[in-house]
């Protein structure tokens, strides 16, 4: 169990995020209070047009990302054929 600094409830630690820099590995805040914040924050950098064009930005680079990834992935074939080399 483990107090949320925001709402100040008790909550088990699935009730918190994850994160590998605080000292018991979960974030102060409960996963509520984590998502309502970040709702907040979104909404106001959505009155921002330059964070606007920049996210536009992100996600058409991850987009690419991922597809480029998609691409170069060994098919089934050529794995086959490596594994056959290794014998
Ligand atoms: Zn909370």
């Amino acid at each position: 169990m483990k107090n949320c600094i925001i709402c100040k409830a008790i909550k088990p630690l699935d009730e918190f995020y994850k994160h590998k820099k605080m000292t018991d590995g979960h974030l102060n805040k409960c996963k509520e209070c984590t998502k309502s914040q970040s709702k907040e924050r979104e909404n106001k950098l959505r009155l921002n047009p330059d964070w606007v064009e920049k996210e536009k930005e992100r996600a058409r680079e991850k987009y690419h990302r991922l597809n480029y990834r998609e691409k170069h992935k060994p098919s089934p074939e050529s794995k086959k054929k490596a594994v056959d080399r290794y014998r």
